[in-house]
């Protein structure tokens, strides 16, 4: 007997995701969470507290807040969290 591979054939490709990239789908949980987000830091803006950490209170970096203007914690306190405290 010959040691051939029998069929030469195209590879079937299987469990491949065909699309990659272009626009998530809709995820309205998210979409309610970032409204929250944004009335709250409205909130925030009113009574003084914005820019502040909720957490510990201490100035969240510019640069969170220009990644995520409506961020309520400070880059610490995310570590934290992440880590978690
Ligand atoms: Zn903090």
């Amino acid at each position: 007997m010959a040691d051939l591979d029998p069929v030469p054939g195209p590879d079937p490709v299987a469990g491949g995701d065909p699309v990659a990239g272009g626009d998530p789908p809709l995820d309205l949980t998210a979409i309610e969470a970032r409204l929250l987000a944004v009335e709250t830091a409205l909130q925030r803006l009113e009574d003084g507290s914005y820019g502040r950490c909720s957490s510990c209170g201490s100035p969240i970096e510019e640069e969170l807040l220009g990644n995520d203007p409506v961020a309520s914690t400070c880059g610490a306190c995310l570590a934290g969290r992440v880590e978690g405290a």
